[in-house]
């Protein structure tokens, strides 16, 4: 282990009322390739990428970060910032540059007179689930168990949870940032700018323009039970899968706000999932997907059991593993990819490990409010679409990915245009306006202008402060 001599801190900007970090710099570790501790901090959970930053910052305390930061600005290195390590490609490290690693700062805290949770941005969802289980709360987010709350929040998150209570940076209501000069801002000291900056962080924050070191969320009610199941269909020819994918299209368009669905099709194996909530819910459900379970390989009874224990369920493997997942899409309606499925189920099940997944947005997603603070652009899409190829042999990886690419041309070909940013492909031209739409990226833009001017944070589908 290395500490980097040299650290010093920037001038804060004379006009704005930002916090520049006070006191005595705190430097942080700085590990180069030589650090023993250099390959568990460069830690991806996709193994397939292998990036070997000039320098990884482990920071512990926000002037840390904010030496890191005007550490790089002098030494023009690039930052990529690093919480949970989940992006699928990476974006949190880079080769040659500096990485600023946070998974050190995984620090909650839970007010019970306000039921705000303020979270530093290395913890993951399963930390947050267990605390606020143990106070009846919840934070509606993602599912699995390693992937960080600061990517997910800052990049929209989705979940279970999100038909009912909304996405997880609509409950975001403050933060903590250290921007592209290493000045310090909180939300709540710039009435005004802080509302901006809340705004362009609720779905277009990650790795943009600032690194976010504190985030305040309010949380809701959790709900007691949990209610799910699980309709298997096997050996489907791929027009077999268009049929099936049409009537799944019209069960979730019936769904109730509590509930979630998701259609996975693996090789031609494809298993329906469907959970919800609140009790009454039952009915409409079952009314929903009845026409789905009498044509079904298996229909298994709704399993009812305590909220806490059932999300376990879906924490997913823990990694590193090897595999190249991308956004396949949002949907608004079936008629929008329904002619490509058949040659979508195709390509599916020519390469084994290929996984087409479809899950239900939708419900409180779209609500005015929420579109009206923040920068996600994609509310009226009731089907988010995503791509998975996963191996064990790396002699299987190329075939794996290349048939990521041919269902991605399929899409493209039948109009799918819109993309989550949570669910980046490095491959996708026009990333810009198919992650953040054309007012969400001209936010991003001056929230760029504004606080990394100088391009320091940047990654391969960071907005720049001026395009071209
Ligand atoms: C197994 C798995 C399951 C998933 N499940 C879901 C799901 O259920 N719902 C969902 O919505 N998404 C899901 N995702 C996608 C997930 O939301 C993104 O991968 C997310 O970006 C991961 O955040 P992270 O902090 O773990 O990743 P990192 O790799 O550390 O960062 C991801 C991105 O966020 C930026 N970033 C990270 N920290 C900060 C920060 N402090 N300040 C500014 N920028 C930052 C980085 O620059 C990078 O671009 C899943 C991903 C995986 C791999």
């Amino acid at each position: 282990m290395l500490s980097y001599a040299g650290i010093g801190y920037v001038a804060g900007d004379a006009t704005s009322t930002a916090r520049s970090p006070v006191g005595i710099a705190h430097q942080p570790t700085f590990l180069t390739r030589e650090s023993r501790d250099y390959n568990s901090a460069r830690w991806l959970f996709n193994s397939r990428l292998d990036f070997h930053p000039a320098l990884i910052a482990t920071c512990r305390k926000e002037n840390e970060i904010a030496a890191a930061v005007a550490h790089a600005g002098r030494n023009k290195l690039q930052v990529t910032v690093k919480s949970g390590g989940h992006s699928f490609e990476g974006f949190c490290s880079n080769n040659g540059g500096l990485m600023v690693n946070l998974s050190g700062m995984n620090q909650l805290s839970y007010d019970s007179r306000s039921h705000v949770l303020t979270a530093q941005p290395g913890c993951r969802l399963a930390q947050v689930s267990a605390l606020l289980f143990s106070k009846g709360r919840l934070l509606p987010s993602g599912s699995c168990a390693g992937v960080g709350l600061a990517g997910l929040t800052l990049g929209g998150g989705y979940g279970l949870f999100a038909r009912k209570f909304g996405l997880t940076c609509d409950h975001l209501i403050g933060l903590r940032m250290v921007d592209g000069r290493g000045i310090v801002h909180d939300s709540d000291d710039e009435p005004q700018r802080g509302a901006a900056l809340l705004h362009a962080c609720r779905g277009g924050g990650n790795g943009n323009f600032g690194i976010i070191t504190e985030m305040r969320f309010n949380t809701v009610p959790a709900p007691k039970m949990f209610r799910s199941q699980r309709i298997k269909f096997r050996k489907l020819s791929p027009e077999k899968v268009g049929e099936i994918a049409k009537l799944w299209f019209a069960a979730t368009a019936a769904l109730p706000d509590d509930g979630f669905s998701a259609f996975v099709l693996n090789g031609t194996y494809l298993t329906l999932l469907v959970t919800f909530f609140e009790p009454g819910s039952r009915r409409a459900i079952e009314k929903a997907f009845k026409p789905l379970c009498e044509i079904a390989w298996k229909a298994e009874a709704i399993q009812v059991g305590p909220t806490e224990n059932a999300v376990m369920r879906y924490y997913g493997r823990p990694g590193p593993l090897p595999f190249k997942n991308a956004s396949a899409g949002y949907y608004r309606s079936y008629q929008d990819i329904g002619r490509a499925i058949p040659a979508i189920a195709r390509q599916v099940a020519k390469v084994p490990g290929t996984v087409w997944q479809i899950n239900t947005l939708g419900g409180q997603i779209g609500r005015a409010d929420y579109a009206k603070q923040s920068v996600y652009p994609h509310r009226d899409y009731p089907w988010l679409g995503e791509i998975q190829a996963y191996w064990e042999k790396p002699a299987r990886a190329d075939a794996c990915v290349e048939n990521v690419a041919a269902i991605q041309t399929l899409l493209a070909a039948s109009g799918v245009t819109a993309h989550y940013r949570n669910y980046p492909d490095v491959a996708l031209k026009n990333w810009g306006t198919a992650y953040y739409g054309d007012a969400g990226l001209a936010s991003i833009r001056a929230m760029k202008q504004r606080y990394d001017p100088g391009d320091i944070i940047r990654h391969p589908q960071s907005v720049k402060a001026h395009p071209g």
